[in-house]
């Protein structure tokens, strides 16, 4: 735990003083490297037979390997060290797919894999290994083991220096998927705070971003080499970035499908069930032994730029058609199709010296993918709230105007009910008395038949703003059927209400409307008590205006 800590520190200090010095070189091991392949059964003194043979085997270059005859599964490579620097004493370097033991002179001091026939693949790895002791010049010899010749041979990295440099090496190698790793997490935690906190949100498009970014992760983790040197399981590692590589496009392609969601041009159904297939046959494959994982990569390197051009013409599509998050997403999906391809070719044709991966740095295109969603996620919000508030007003001025008479400004019947309703609940529960008016034109059929409809109406129009004009404004006016109108009044005192009415009826007789004088009868009632009901109210000031009228009109009538 002690030395991990320590290592780990060491990884950040010396990468970092890296970055800033610039790359290190680590001493070279004095060449020439010879090799000798063959198959079988392995040498019981492989260090002496290489001393003995080295000075006629081959040349091997480590940057530009060989290629072995069909069949050969071992090779020996044998190269002079020199004791010159005793603090240059640390071994670094990548295998890929093959068992590996060496020795320094005639000391065995390191192997890793099995040197038989295996289902599963020996995987890759880094390994920082102390030289044993040893003094002037030394052979190295290594021992090679592969279950097919074209993965024999390879090794990334390798050196002699101090272990300083070897570790800020293996960081330095590590530094995209360092920088990225971060930002898948709090990719990673954006959405999953969206996918819950927000009902309104694209909730299957965040759960899709959390799957692909949580991949995409493990990939990270599982392709540094950094990592391998806290836990020596090459295989693992190996497999987590192998089924890692194939769940990426499958998960990154859901996002996809989520983003052109009813798009008839887009088939992204297709692709995904291509990336799929892919993945199944793979792992069935490997299961069975049969290396499918490794060997069906060129159809994964086919697959990959073929499929995304399709999706990302479909988004073209859609971004033509003026969807914001297609042409968001455009640039994270060229980005992540051209650095995965790039390290595809670079993994295969060894074109780094050491194995680097930039896929990670397309978490950087993504980001600004999640801002973009994040940006329309608040406008759509804001449109709904619009569209809300647009929707509230409309409906309270149909409120308003199933309420009211178009021709007056007073309530209507409709409204009557409740009004009533209201003050009768109210004047039950506190035992509050209520009074109510009933108040009628006298003649108004005259003006009508005199004067013309129109005529008719503004005097209706008039006499219903005078009325209005003597009451509170808690006391409602109703238009209750041509020329009658009801007032509910919010007080208690029989006196008070009469002398309002008559207040109304002096107005009402003192003032010209539309070029003509008119009069009014008011009957008036008052809310006696729990047996109360509209209907007897209504009855009581019916029988009161009816009063009125026999009265000879233009007065004001109580009925208790
Ligand atoms: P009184 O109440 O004094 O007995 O006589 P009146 O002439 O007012 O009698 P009545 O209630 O029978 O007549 C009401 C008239 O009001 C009948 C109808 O032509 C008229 N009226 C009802 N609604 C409207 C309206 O919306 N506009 C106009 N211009 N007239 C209306
Ligand atoms: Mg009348
Ligand atoms: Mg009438």
């Amino acid at each position: 735990m002690g030395k991990s800590i320590y290592r780990i520190l060491l990884c950040l200090v010396l990468g970092l003083g890296l970055l800033a010095g610039g790359s290190a070189q680590a001493a070279e091991l004095e060449g020439p490297w010879h090799y000798y392949e063959f198959t079988g059964a392995p040498f019981t003194a492989a260090p002496n037979f290489a001393r003995q043979n080295v000075e006629s085997w081959p040349l091997f270059d480590l940057e530009r390997r060989p290629l072995f005859k069909q069949g050969t599964d071992r090779l020996l490579l044998a190269v002079k060290v020199n004791d010159t620097e005793p603090q240059k004493k640390i071994l670094l370097f990548l295998t890929a797919k093959q068992a590996v033991r060496m020795w320094l002179g005639d000391e065995y001091f390191f192997s890793a894999g099995s040197f038989q026939p295996q289902r599963f693949d020996e995987g890759s790895q880094p390994y920082m290994v102390h030289l044993p002791e040893f003094s002037g010049q030394q052979l190295l010899v290594i021992e090679l083991y592969a279950h097919a010749a074209k993965d024999l041979g390879w090794f990334s990295m390798f050196s002699v220096d101090t272990e300083q440099v070897q570790m800020s090496q293996l960081f330095f190698s590590d530094i995209p998927l360092v920088i990225a790793i971060p930002v898948g997490l709090a990719i990673i935690f954006i959405m999953f705070l969206y996918y819950y906190f927000n009902p309104q949100g694209w909730k299957r498009l965040y759960a899709y971003i959390t799957l692909f970014m949580t991949v995409f992760v493990f990939w990270c983790v599982s392709a540094s080499n950094v990592k391998s040197l806290f836990g020596d399981w090459p295989r693992f590692w190996w497999y987590m970035l192998s089924i890692f590589a194939y769940l990426l496009p499958i998960t990154s392609n859901l996002v996809l499908l989520e983003l052109l969601k009813g798009k008839k041009y887009a088939r992204m159904k297709y692709l995904l069930g291509a990336n799929v297939l892919l993945f199944v046959i793979a792992m069935t494959g490997e299961c069975l032994g049969l290396h499918s994982m490794n060997g069906l990569m060129p159809f994964f390197y086919l697959l990959l730029p073929f499929g995304e051009g399709f999706a990302i013409y479909w988004c073209i599509q859609a971004a033509r058609e003026g969807d914001a998050l297609c042409k968001a997403v455009l640039f994270p999906t060229v980005a992540f199709t051209l650095l995965g391809l790039f390290d595809g070719i670079a993994g295969h044709y060894h074109l780094l010296p050491w194995r680097m991966y930039l896929t990670p740095l397309g978490a950087y295109a993504f980001l600004y993918f999640v801002i973009c969603i994040l940006r329309e996620q608040v406008r759509h919000e804001e449109s709904l709230l619009q569209q809300t508030a647009g929707l509230e007003q409309e409906v309270a001025v149909i409120q308003r105007k199933s309420e009211t008479d178009a021709l007056t400004g007073c309530y209507n019947r409709n409204k009557l009910k409740d009004l009533l309703a209201a003050a009768i609940a109210k004047a039950r529960k506190k035992d509050i008395p209520f009074g109510m008016l009933m108040l009628d034109i006298d003649f108004f059929k005259k003006i009508n038949d005199n004067y013309g409809h129109d005529t008719g109406d503004a005097v209706l129009r008039g006499f219903a703003t005078v009325v209005r004009q003597q009451l509170d404004k808690d006391d409602p006016c109703v238009r209750w059927g041509g020329e009658e109108f009801l007032v509910l009044v919010n007080s208690a005192d029989l006196t008070e209400i009469k002398v309002l009415a008559e207040k109304i009826r002096q107005q009402v007789e003192g003032m010209v409307f539309a070029g003509h004088r008119i009069t009014c009868s008011i009957g008036i009632t008052l809310w006696q008590n729990e047996k109360d009901t509209a209907a007897t109210l209504f009855k009581r000031a019916d029988g009161a205006l009816y009063q009125a009228k026999n009265n000879g009109r233009n007065c004001v009538v109580v009925n208790m």
